[in-house]
């Protein structure tokens, strides 16, 4: 399964693709990396993110619309700055991110903070930096939020996440829309929780909100969800408690493996139309796409190690592993492997099938399962759409430092992240 053929192009992004023989980020050669910086190393293109981020912005035209990165899905300090400087907000998940987000120069009127477990701290931390919202996700949640507000001399603006109950058809562990999951507050409870924020004197409420999941690659869940969201906003408005904006989430699926998502653009196209429809096209609208703006911007690089042949299986190790690209262990994802060099003609049907698999100690250590390849030792491999959800849960197990990190700017390759030594990892740690 899946020889390369250099012709057909890659999924999801122009700006990474063969020239030749070589693959190339915008206008770098990814085999020309290795040597300077090492492996594994990731490699993410400005061009493909900022052309994700635009096909957003095309589709907001003309609309009071703030666009709020997840930055969780990548949250690597040059990466937000490249949203910064196009204008984005930010949708920040923990004290954290607030703190990196401001570190990379983002505006914190444009900073939203979402999740269910905010601490007291984290939410002096963001009332004293003047954040735009919290997104609230229980009704104990707000009552905390009012009194830390209050005792700071503020009013802390909030909107509830809402539970719209919709499927979003996608990995359970990547779907929040549901009843039964741990996320927003249940539909048949919002009214009540709205007229419990209006009552608290600390809070100001100044939106809703909804994000039903992640990875998806369908309309209907969006649409669904809207119809849902905006029956709320009626209610809600009905009871004397304006709602200014509407926060839509973020979930818009990547293309990994021949998904189809639609654009982001023609996906907006048909949500604006229902907004304008049900008369709400003139709100303030909020989005918080994560996966969508990066995942298909970046790679990673690794070195094959060694080709172990098997009875069952052929093994292909490389230096890269679940601690640097975590998403096949975590929810059986599949990332597209290709060589960076890869000789004219040789692409189909030569080779053998490999399970590609990385140094630690865990069978769940896979990259990949089933590979056709062409390979040796010493090889570079490029794992395709490592642009989300990779480096930023990157994780030192077995003692590994964490990646190096390039950004490509046109041909110019910059270094935004060193290499982790084995010092790095255990800096903070001391001996009784
Ligand atoms: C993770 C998350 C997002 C971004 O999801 P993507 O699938 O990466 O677009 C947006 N909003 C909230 C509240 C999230 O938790």
């Amino acid at each position: 399964m899946n020889a390369i053929d250099a012709s057909q192009g890659l999924p999801g992004q122009p700006h990474i693709a063969y020239q030749g023989e070589q693959l190339m980020v915008e206008g770098v050669r990814l085999s020309d990396l290795p040597r300077e910086h090492g492996t594994p190393l990731f490699v993410y293109s400005k061009a493909a993110m900022l052309s994700a981020l635009a096909a957003y912005q095309r589709g907001f035209a003309g609309r009071k619309a703030q666009i709020c990165y997840a930055m969780k899905a990548n949250s690597t300090l040059a990466v937000l700055q490249v949203f910064a400087e196009a204008g984005c907000g930010f949708d920040t998940v923990s004290g954290g991110e607030l703190a990196r987000v401001l570190a990379a120069g983002a505006d914190p009127a444009k900073v939203i903070f979402s999740g269910v477990g905010k601490t007291r701290a984290e939410m002096k931390q963001a009332l004293q930096v003047g954040i735009g919202c919290f997104n609230v996700e229980s009704e104990a949640e707000l009552d905390v939020l009012s009194e830390v507000a209050l005792s700071l001399g503020k009013q802390a603006p909030v909107s509830l996440r809402v539970n719209p109950n919709v499927d979003a058809k996608t990995h359970p562990y990547i779907s929040t829309g549901l009843k039964g999951n741990k996320f927003g507050i249940a539909h048949e409870d919002a009214l009540r929780a709205y007229q419990h924020a209006a009552r608290l004197p600390g809070l100001k409420v100044v939106g809703i909100d909804c994000h039903i999941g992640s990875q998806i690659t369908e309309t209907t869940p969006y649409l669904d969800a809207m119809d849902r969201v905006l029956d709320l906003v009626a209610e809600i408005e009905a009871a004397g408690i304006p709602i200014a904006h509407i926060d839509f989430g973020g979930g818009l699926g990547i293309n990994y493996n021949g998904d189809t998502p639609p654009d982001a653009d023609v996906l907006w196209a048909q949500l604006l139309a229902k907004l304008d429809a049900r008369g709400y096209g003139e709100r303030q609208i909020m989005i918080e796409p994560g996966r969508s703006l990066v995942g298909n911007a970046g790679v990673c690089l690794t070195e094959v190690l060694y080709l172990k042949p098997g009875e069952q299986k052929n093994f292909c190790i490389v230096d890269a592993a679940m601690n640097d690209l975590p998403r096949p262990a975590m929810y059986q994802a599949f990332h597209q492997i290709v060589p960076v060099y890869l000789p004219q003609g040789d692409g189909s049907g030569a080779g053998a099938v490999y399970d590609i698999v990385g140094p630690v100690c865990e069978s769940g250590d896979w990259i990949g399962r089933d590979r056709q390849l062409q390979v040796q030792a010493g090889d570079t491999l490029a794992v395709l759409s490592a642009g989300a959800y990779c480096m930023s849960m990157a994780s030192n197990y077995n003692t590994r430092g964490r990646a190096a990190e390039i950004l490509v700017d046109g041909s110019q390759a910059h270094l935004i992240r060193q290499r982790e030594s084995a010092f790095d990892t255990f800096a903070l740690e001391q001996l009784v």
